[in-house]
């Protein structure tokens, strides 16, 4: 597993609007910080300063339930990084 951890039963799939990265999170939200090229929040921002919404570049694109489906995305995704020319469907 690179993305999630061993025996993870549900992960949101991802892709960055920014940088076309994909990649599973075991957080599912409409929408997260691209973790390739979103900035992580700036920790001295204040409680009422609204947090700018604008590095939130990746979007879920599919929810992924069972720890097979989890598993086999996790080595697709893992695969198309380190085999440089991999199809997409
Ligand atoms: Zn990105």
């Amino acid at each position: 597993m690179y993305y999630v951890p061993d025996k993870t039963m549900i992960a949101g799939f991802y892709e960055c609007k920014k940088c076309s990265e994909r990649f599973l999170s075991v957080q599912i939200m409409p929408k997260c910080i691209c973790p390739y090229c979103g900035e992580t929040p700036d920790m001295e921002i204040g409680p009422d300063d609204v947090m700018p919404d604008a590095c939130e570049d990746a979007v879920l694109l599919e929810v992924i339930e069972g720890e097979d489906n989890v598993e086999r995305m996790d080595g697709l995704l893992s695969l198309a990084l380190t085999g440089g020319d991999y199809e997409w469907l």
